[in-house]
């Protein structure tokens, strides 16, 4: 059974798999695997692109604004003090940030079927083992699918 959206949601901010839970979604910082390691769900149709880097500077944005308004009309400090304050702030929530909202993203993608992930969801169930490829057409999973194109190939 697939987990709800803010399951899935949550799994994703927590770098996990959206549809078990349990597989790692990334292989480095910010690059999506193309397969969950535990289940085997495809990852490779997400299209997160510079939308996760936008909702950090939202993010970010709307956290550290307020803040420097509110330091600067209570205790009005030097710049430099605020260069000092607010610059590493800034850099360790960005970069702290930028994995969970990726993941978010991507998670959401993936419930919403966006990309070819609704695609690689329907030939899963009519024909397990048979994934969806971006133009429509279904290719066999697994290493025996080359073998079966090669077969075919010595026969004509
Ligand atoms: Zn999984």
């Amino acid at each position: 059974m697939e987990p709800k959206a803010g399951a899935a949601l949550l799994n994703g901010l927590r770098g996990r798999c959206p549809a078990c839970g349990k597989g790692r979604l990334f292989r480095s910082f910010v690059k999506v695997a193309d397969a969950c390691g535990s289940c085997g769900e495809a990852f490779h149709h997400h299209r997160a692109d510079d939308f996760p880097a936008y909702l950090v500077i939202v993010v970010v944005g709307h956290l550290i604004v307020p803040l420097t308004l509110y330091v600067e009309l209570a205790w009005a400090p030097s710049y430099l003090l605020h260069a000092a304050i607010w610059l590493p702030l800034i850099l360790i929530l960005s970069i702290g940030l930028l994995q969970p909202i990726k993941g978010a993203v991507v998670a959401l993608q993936w419930h919403t079927g966006m990309h070819g992930f609704a695609a690689a969801r329907r030939a899963r169930r009519s024909a397990p083992g048979v994934e969806q490829v971006g133009d429509g057409r279904a290719r066999q999973a697994g290493p025996e699918a080359g073998l079966e194109q090669h077969a075919c190939l010595q026969g004509m």
